[in-house]
């Protein structure tokens, strides 16, 4: 396992090459380039405020140009013999993997989030992401036959044309891959528009498919602030459909901007997740998963589990375990591998979390741990000890607004439909778990919770073909297997007549 030292020299020697390439550029028709206007912006490290790299600030002029290149590359791309498009998926995969080493250091100081964490995404989910979109192309294609008396009728799926994909900045490398990868399988082309806060690993997935042989033009990578090249992107008549992961709010403006285009969206959001626990469940390894749910990836993870619904009856008793736990946990610099909790993604952010800790006292909650940020060498950094709080309910900002921290709020309940009434009083719906040996309740929850994904007597463990995605603000729409291809993809109809049928004449 690679030490705290390893992985500060990996990252000094990825600098050191960031520092000789100058600003961060796009890359646009296989091609490294500046912005049209050569503004740039200062891209800078939550783990000690160190400026990391200039990056290109780009506007519509750039992304013009991607959308154009991303237009033209796609009636040669869609056109690529599946067992080619095929190959070149599993060489982005083995070359992600080259990286990863690279990958995984530069992701930590970048985004803060703990080593042991964005080691997998170069190593293990982003290859994984595509071989698994690689191995369905063929299929991707397939459609429907159904036959009428006097007409075969057969659908067959093509891909819909260049796509936006716009991503935030908790898990960049992962969720790139994840939202790519798929369009790619499905004959799409793309401009990837990375989050400003964090756009340094989407150079080394860029690059890591131009040498697997990607036909110039095919992937395109925009970078710049929201408002201006994420905007454009999402107003470009090129752009047939955008692929966005971040913030409810932002959600909502891309629908509005991408309504004169008649844009297809596809939008994974925010969340307020809540995690039931039964008297009746495992409670040791409720409390792990409760645990590993909330602080893990410095609990700016979507599908968190931040609302901790408790059973009265093992309240205290559970409340004290989590407390010596969540006051255990190790929080420091991400590049060390024992990090558990690393810095929030900025400034700004930490103050918001940090925040929550008043608003939550200030509505009558109890603080239990956490609250502040960690004092002495740490504080050059972003960071917020991690926080639990108690006596939580609904109608508490704290029981409602998602804070995208290591954040936990506890809340108590006596009967199953109290427990169904708080989990659904939220604006949110992404993800809920629950704990509880009893196999009949579990499935009413199951079925009565208001979420696009449930876990029973699991912390979140993906697995590739299943949907994923959220209802109520969460999002719209399902990624993973064939949903993926749902969204990158037209359906088509072919009516074919067999000359048996009737025609209505006219004008005789
Ligand atoms: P954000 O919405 O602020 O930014 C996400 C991306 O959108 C960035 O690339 C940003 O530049 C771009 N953007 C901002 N304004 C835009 C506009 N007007 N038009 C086009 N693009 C625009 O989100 P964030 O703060 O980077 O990420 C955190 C949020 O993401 C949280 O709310 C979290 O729950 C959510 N998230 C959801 C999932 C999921 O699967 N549901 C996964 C990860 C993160």
């Amino acid at each position: 396992m690679a030490t705290r030292a390893d992985n500060e020299k990996q990252l000094k020697s990825s600098l050191k090459k960031i520092k000789k390439e100058g600003v961060v550029k796009n890359f646009i028709n296989g091609k490294l380039v500046t912005a049209v206007s050569r503004k740039t912006f200062e891209n800078t490290s939550p783990v000690d405020g160190k400026k990391i790299a200039d990056v290109v600030s780009s506007d519509h002029r750039d992304i013009d140009k991607a959308a154009k290149a991303a237009m033209k590359a796609f009636q040669t791309w869609r056109n690529v013999d599946h067992k080619e498009r095929k190959a070149i998926l599993y060489r982005i995969a083995e070359n992600i993997e080259k990286y990863a080493k690279e990958i995984g250091p530069l992701e930590s100081y970048d985004t803060g989030q703990p080593i042991r964490f964005t080691k997998k995404s170069g190593a293990l989910r982003g290859p994984a992401n595509f071989r698994y979109f690689a191995d369905k192309i063929i299929d991707a294609a397939n459609g429907l036959t159904t036959p009428d008396t006097h007409h075969l009728n057969y659908s067959m799926r093509q891909p819909i044309g260049p796509v936006g994909i716009i991503t935030p900045w908790n898990a960049p490398f992962m969720l790139s891959t994840w939202k790519i990868a798929p369009a790619l399988a499905a004959g799409c082309t793309i401009v990837h528009k990375p989050a400003e806060d964090s756009p340094m690993t989407a150079m080394i997935l860029a690059r890591a498919a131009h040498e697997a042989g990607l036909p110039d033009g095919v992937w395109n990578v925009v970078h710049g602030l929201g408002h201006s090249a994420g905007k454009a992107l999402t107003e470009h008549e090129d752009i047939k459909a955008i692929a966005f992961v971040g913030e409810t709010t932002t959600g909502s403006h891309i629908m509005k901007q991408g309504a004169d285009t008649l844009k297809r969206v596809h939008f994974e959001l925010g969340g307020k997740n809540p995690v039931i626990v039964f008297d009746d469940a495992d409670l040791d390894r409720a409390l792990d998963a409760v645990v590993f749910m909330k602080y893990s990836l410095n609990g700016e993870r979507c599908t968190s589990s931040s609302r901790l619904i408790l059973h009265e009856k093992v309240y205290d008793k559970f409340v004290k375990k989590l407390k010596a736990r969540v006051s255990n946990i190790k929080v420091g610099n991400p590049l060390d591998p024992k990090t558990e909790v690393g810095p929030m993604i900025h400034r700004a952010h930490q103050e918001k979390v940090l925040s929550y800790a008043k608003i939550a006292q200030e509505g009558g909650a109890k603080l239990l741990a956490g609250g502040t940020a960690p004092r002495g060498k740490l504080s050059a950094g972003c960071y917020v000890n991690p926080t639990l709080v108690e006596g939580v309910t609904s109608k508490m900002r704290i029981g409602q607004e998602e804070v995208f921290g290591p954040f936990l709020s506890v809340m108590k309940f006596k009967t199953e439909a109290q427990a169904i009434k708080i989990a659904n009083s939220v604006k949110y719906g992404l993800t809920a778990y629950i704990w509880t040996k009893d196999g009949e309740k579990a499935q009413r929850m199951a079925r009565d919770v208001e979420a696009g994904m449930v876990w029973i007597n699991s912390q979140n463990v993906r697995h590739l073909p299943t949907p994923f995605g959220g209802v109520k603000q969460s999002g719209i729409g399902r990624d993973g297997g064939d949903y993926s291809f749902e969204f990158y993809m037209e359906t088509k109809n072919v009516c074919v007549a067999y000359g048996t049928h009737q025609i209505p004449k006219l004008g005789i």
